[in-house]
């Protein structure tokens, strides 16, 4: 007998404040919603659609390794693994490193931190001011961001410092205590702020000074999404471990860590069920065909660079950051609602952070002329 006062109806736990438009299909950097309208997506579902929507060498593979097999657990042999692991060495630039898979960006973040732990025998973390890694526990309590972490995330020992001052840093490592230095090379939902260069190569060296592992948060800002494969790539370091996700699958639910060959295995350390699927694999290792087959770094690269271009010069910018495909547009107060107006007047997707700063991170595949349809509706908008 179901109680009267019972909740019959199924729902969603209420967490997401959502857009009124429900996607129904999409190809290349184009989403349609239920009424066929035509929406330009310089949102890439945050960041994750790498190589555009449906693109057809990625729906190939699927289809195909749907027939075959989609997961068998983490106990058996699985070469998908391998050729993932062989590509992604070859495609980033670090042969010499090891690869271990999971299925978010937190959860990389999650083993990142453990790892390090493990390595050094030692908990604290260094974090930076305004950085987000994730919501889970551990990425959780290294994100400068109380709001989202409850009494039970705060336990870790976890001390935040300003970006880019490389004093604090010192004065921080004097206690001796430290397993990492966690950092995202770009912030992204902080609002798109670059590490320098020379901030990036002074931690290293510090790095490896005090028996301190550099993690890069390469969720965002990886896989080709600023022009080069890792937005750290830019400073020329080497971070002993990275962490990745968002573009990795296209869409399909896959995270992982690059490991320095310093870092040793032990069994059971680290482990998943659904990490390194079947179905997973084929996905990442469809991107890096895309990747590599239509030069889209170089694609990034170019038109992120015409992109910048062409906003500098439009009314209402206060200022344009970041490199390649990751573009963070600061506006003037007064275009608050820009975001809304480009949505529901123009049907363009963006991605927002606060103070006022637009995200642009479409797919890496984006043409000159999708930007100039989107300049001109900007411009069309700022201009009212
Ligand atoms: N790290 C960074 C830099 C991110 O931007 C995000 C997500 O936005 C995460 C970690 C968390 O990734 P996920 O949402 O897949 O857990």
């Amino acid at each position: 007998m179901i109680n009267k006062n019972q909740k019959t109806k199924g729902g969603l736990f209420d967490v997401y404040s959502l857009w009124e438009i429900e996607p129904m299909k999409a190809k290349g950097c184009w989403v349609w919603d239920a009424d066929n309208t035509k929406y330009l997506d310089l949102y890439g579902g945050h960041a994750v659609i790498s190589i555009g929507h449906t693109h057809p060498h990625y729906i190939a593979k699927l289809k195909e390794q749907i027939d075959k097999i989609v997961f068998y657990s983490n106990s058996v042999q699985n070469s998908l693994q391998i050729e993932l692991s062989e590509k992604l060495a070859s495609l980033s630039g670090y042969p010499d490193y090891s690869l271990f898979l999971c299925n978010s960006g937190a959860e990389a973040n999650e083993n990142a931190l453990k790892l390090a732990s493990f390595h050094t025998s030692k908990k604290r973390i260094l974090a930076f001011n305004d950085a987000f890694h994730g919501r889970t526990s551990g990425a959780v309590a290294v994100t400068d961001n109380p709001s989202i972490q409850s009494p039970f995330n705060t336990g870790h020992e976890v001390t935040f410092l300003p970006i880019n001052d490389i004093a604090s840093v010192k004065e921080a490592l004097k206690t001796d205590d430290v397993a990492a230095i966690i950092i995202e090379p770009i912030q992204g939902v902080a609002g798109i702020f670059s590490a320098e260069a020379e901030f990036l190569q002074q931690l290293e060296t510090l790095c490896n000074n005090h028996n301190v592992l550099l993690i890069a948060d390469e969720v965002q800002s990886g896989y080709g999404r600023t022009g080069k494969f890792f937005a750290h790539h830019y400073a020329n370091i080497r971070p002993d471990i990275i962490s990745m996700a968002k573009g990795m699958g296209n869409g399909f639910p896959i995270g992982g860590i690059l490991i320095s060959p310093k870092i040793e295995a032990k069994k059971g350390m680290l482990g998943t069920t659904f990490g390194g699927n079947h179905l997973a694999c084929a996905a990442a290792i469809a991107v890096l065909d895309v990747i590599e087959g239509e030069n889209l770094l170089i694609n990034a690269f170019e038109v992120g660079n015409y992109l910048k271009d062409k906003l500098s010069d439009c009314s209402g910018v206060k200022e344009v950051r970041g490199e390649g495909l990751m573009i963070g547009v600061e506006l003037e107060s007064k275009y608050a609602d820009l975001r809304k107006k480009l949505l529901f007047e123009e049907h363009i997707f963006t991605g927002g952070a606060k103070n006022n700063v637009m995200r642009l991170l479409p797919p890496l595949s984006v043409s000159k002329t999708e930007i100039d349809i989107f300049i001109d509706a900007f411009k069309k908008q700022t201009q009212q």
